[in-house]
Order: structure tokens, then sequence, then C-alpha cells
């Protein structure tokens, strides 16, 4: 059976046995979940984990030397930088717009079942002076992802442009690689039994009590998310990319699956990289930039549920939003994404920073913590797919020039 096939299997028992476990006494739930489902989730997202920091610094430093001329990342960079400023301001519009026509905090009761402690996320301008790091090992060990690329990209300009000299540590960092991808198809290989247990327990965990009133709500971010994905990326792909979607997606699909039960961008990272270099056929030097860049600054997924959030705060609070409001909810929550790193939750950091900024009540966001896990996984599965989209149609257009370039 291909792995695709395990893991989509591995995903619907996870579902139906999550669901499951919350019609058991809890203590079950919790004995099941404290001796397997946790443990086994948890020693497959620590086999990934450990994987993201070494493999996104070998891989970008790799990519950069391979694509040469500074010149060249500049360009991809700005493209890809642009790509993902439009993408999400589009998903931010679509979150917009499904929360004003579905209406979703207008009628029922709505009830606070936790408490919210906003967390603090970074001013934006400090996030940028900071890209560039002081100590580059301090940001290794505390996985600061935006760090790590601006390390790695400058050593892979300077091996590119010392050619010969470096040449033993280029091909060092080449055998690093090997090494990485072997372990990263090695872990692969427990995908169907990490994303079992993580989908299992997150859904046992939270329970679906949270739904009740929160349908509404739920109903509208899920719809934001399929349309942002059939819609706009499909889009892309066909029009820019001359691709198919559907094969993008089936392509695609074992790396959204991942996303789903981890909840988090940056831990996805090695299978998404792979995945897309390997089904997708997206060149390496690409996939190595721009989806470690995307896990860390573009989360249209996560764009969509602040999106309609906002709106469905503003509802039940019976607050109006202004048009400038609006303009300003797709600025401020364009600004988050590029400081917030991909990990779970964090679109919740990102939400408080919006809602302050248009004068919306933040502890309207305890509303929404109950079934808030629920939609991470879903919208991370976009969040993931949203940045290989643009390495996908990078990598196309690349490999139509290099076509040209040869016909000449
Ligand atoms: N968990 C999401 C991600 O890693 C971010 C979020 O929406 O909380 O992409």
């Amino acid at each position: 059976m291909s792995l695709t096939k395990k893991i989509l299997i591995a995903l619907v028992l996870g579902v139906i046995f999550g669901i499951g476990f919350t019609f058991v006494p809890q203590e079950l739930f919790t004995t099941i979940n404290t001796y397997i489902l946790d443990p086994v989730g948890q020693i497959f997202l620590n086999l990934i984990m450990m994987l993201v920091v070494p493999l996104v610094f070998v891989s970008i430093t790799l990519g950069t030397a391979g694509l040469g001329e500074p010149a060249k990342l500049g360009k991809i960079g700005i493209y890809t930088v642009g790509f993902f400023l439009v993408t999400t301001s589009c998903a931010l519009v679509i979150g917009l717009g499904l929360g004003y026509l579905l209406e979703p905090g207008k009628e029922g009761v709505f009830e606070t079942t936790e408490e919210f402690e906003p967390g603090e996320a970074p001013p934006i301008m400090e996030t940028i002076v900071n890209i560039i790091p002081e100590n580059p090992i301090a940001s290794m060990a505390d996985g600061e992802m935006l760090q790590i690329i601006a390390f790695a990209i400058f050593i892979g300009i300077a091996l590119a442009l010392l050619g010969e000299k470096t040449a033993g540590i280029y091909r060092l960092f080449e055998q690093a690689n090997e090494i990485f991808n072997w372990i990263v198809n090695f872990v692969m290989k427990a995908a169907p039994y990490g994303a079992f247990a993580l989908v299992a327990s997150a859904i046992g965990d939270a329970g679906l009590d949270a739904v009740g009133s929160m349908a509404m709500y739920m109903v509208t971010v899920v719809l934001g998310l399929i349309v942002h994905g059939l819609v706009i990326y499909s889009l892309a792909i066909w029009w820019i990319g001359r691709a198919n979607p559907f094969k993008f997606y089936k392509g695609f699909f074992p790396a959204m699956s991942v996303g789903f039960s981890t909840s988090s961008s940056n831990a996805t990272l090695p299978f998404s990289m792979k995945t897309a270099q390997e089904n997708l056929g997206v060149k390496k030097e690409i996939s190595s930039f721009v989806q470690p860049l995307g896990a860390t600054i573009n989360m249209d997924g996560t764009a969509i549920m602040q999106a309609v959030a906002t709106v469905f705060i503003s509802q039940v609070y019976a607050i109006p939003l202004e048009f400038t409001d609006m303009l300003m909810v797709v600025l401020t929550a364009t600004l988050a994404s590029i400081g917030t790193a991909g990990v779970p939750s964090v679109g919740l950091i990102m939400l408080a920073m919006v809602l302050a900024q248009v004068g919306l009540p933040v502890e309207g966001i305890a509303l929404i913590v109950g079934i808030d896990r629920l939609l991470d996984m879903l919208r991370t599965s976009l969040n993931i797919t949203g940045d290989a989209t643009c390495a996908f149609i990078i990598s196309e257009q690349e490999k139509r020039k290099e076509l040209k370039a040869k016909q000449l």
C-alpha cells in the first residue's frame, strides 16, 4: 500500500477514534491518551522536529549556492514575498466576505468555555531588524527560522562565489543533506501512526461539545479555507504554473495530512519539502528556499480564521466594523503573520493583535478557543499548501526559462 493511502486511512481512523473518545468516560480517554496516544504522537513530532533546524539550514545553504548569482536569489525572493502578500490579502478578503455573508455571530448564545491569555507578538520592525542574527548558534538553538534562513543565505552566497576554494565544505553540505533526507524518508514511514495518534488525541481532547453554538463559525472558516484552496491556489497553479491543480493536490496530499495532524507548518517542513520535490517535481534549490520562508511568513489559512473571527466577534459584541477597520484587519493580519512562526495556535496570538488594532474586545477570543484546536489542524494544511504552491509555480517558471534558453 502506498504511503499516501496509509496516511489517509490513519487520518480517517484518527477522526473516528477521536470522535469515539468523546463518548467514553473521561478517565478512560485520559488513560489512553496519557499512555498511548500522547507518547506516540509526541515521539513522531519530536522525530520530525529534530530534523527541522539542521535540514532547513543545510538545504537553504545548498539551494542558495545552487542558484549561483545573488541577483537570481533576489529576484526569486521578491517574487516569493510578493506572492505571499497577495495571497494572504486574498485570504483575508475571502474571510471577511464570508463573515459578512454568513453572519456566524449574529444569532445564538455564545458561552465562554475557556480562559484566554493573549501572548505577545513581536513588533514588525523588530522582526525585520532581527532577521540578521546576532548569534546564529543561538538562533538555531531557539529555532528562529527567519534568522536561520538569513545565515544560511550568506553561507550559500559565499560558497557560490568562492567556488573551488570551498569545494570541500560544499561537498560536506551535500553529504549532510543526503543524511537528513535519508532520515526524513525513514521518519515518513512512521507518519501514519503518528498522524493517527495526534489526530485521535486532539479530537478526543477538544471534544465536540465545543462545536455546538460555534458550528456556524466553524462552517464559515472551513468554507473560507476550501474556497481559498480551490480558487486562489488552483488559479495560480493553472494560470501561472500551467499545470493541473488536481494533480498538484493529489501529489501534495501526504504533506497536507501531516500538517493536519501536527498543526504546525514548521514541524511539517521536512515532509512538505520532500513531498514538493519528489511528488510535484519542484526544483530542490527553489523548494528549500521558498517553503521554509513560507512556513514562517505565509499563513493564508490562519489569515482566513482571523478575518472570520474578527467579523464574528464584532457581530457577537454588536460593534460594527467600518471599511477602514477592514483595511486595518488586512494590514495588521498580513504583518502579524511575518513576525510569528508556524507553530500550533499561534494564530490566536495574531488575532489578539488584530482585534486590539480595530478596537474589538480581545476577550472575545475566549469564545473561539474551545474549537480552535480543530480549526488549527485544517488551516495549517492550507498554510503549507500555499507555500508549496508558490514553490511550484516559481519552479515551473524556471524550468520553462531553462528550456527556452536551451532552444535558443
Ligand atoms: N498552526 C498554524 C501553522 O503552523 C498557525 C496557526 O494558525 O496557529 O501554520
